[in-house]
């Protein structure tokens, strides 16, 4: 028997989420190459959380295997990444994937999902990152409990000066 359900999702009220400047710099370039093969991408975002305000202050490819509508990350590459987060002093506060055409979270990237924290955020882009940085048509969720997110509107993400 099939027992899953699509998790919650509702509309942001206090959560907020701040990106670096180089953070935006890293999600470009990660997703460059999958999007030239015309292949899904997939980054991790560095930094820190207070369970309601996230703050990504870097990005990291992982190693994964993508195709035109898939990616996956291995437990070891996403052990590399756990370990480099933990040099560097920060948590992995959240992951952005790109999309074909539209960006949504499916069943599967629920289900795929390999952290989920309150404060942790997912991000979709469409048409394989074509016309980030701009952040139209993306999907952003933040993780608030189990199986429990909410939508944070692209248009409230704050972009924040790089902090060195
Ligand atoms: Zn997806």
């Amino acid at each position: 028997m099939n027992t899953w359900k699509r998790p919650s999702v509702r509309s942001s009220d206090t959560q907020r989420l701040a990106i670096a400047r180089q953070c935006t710099a890293g999600i470009r370039t990660s997703i460059t190459d999958p999007r030239q093969q015309s292949h899904e991408g997939i980054v991790y975002l560095l930094g820190m959380s207070d369970s309601s305000s996230t703050i990504a202050v870097s990005a990291i490819t992982p190693h994964a295997t993508t195709t035109a509508g898939s990616f996956d990350v291995t437990v070891v590459s996403m052990a590399a990444i756990v370990r480099r987060a933990a040099d560097l002093g920060l948590a992995i506060v959240g992951q952005v994937h790109t999309h074909p055409m539209q960006a949504f979270h499916s069943g599967g990237d629920f289900d795929g999902m390999r952290i989920r924290y309150p404060g942790y955020v997912s991000i979709v882009l469409p048409k394989y990152g074509r016309e980030f940085p701009k952040w139209g048509g993306a999907e952003i969720l933040m993780c608030v409990g189990p199986h429990e997110y909410v939508r944070i509107k692209t248009s409230d993400i704050v972009e924040v000066s790089d902090c060195s």
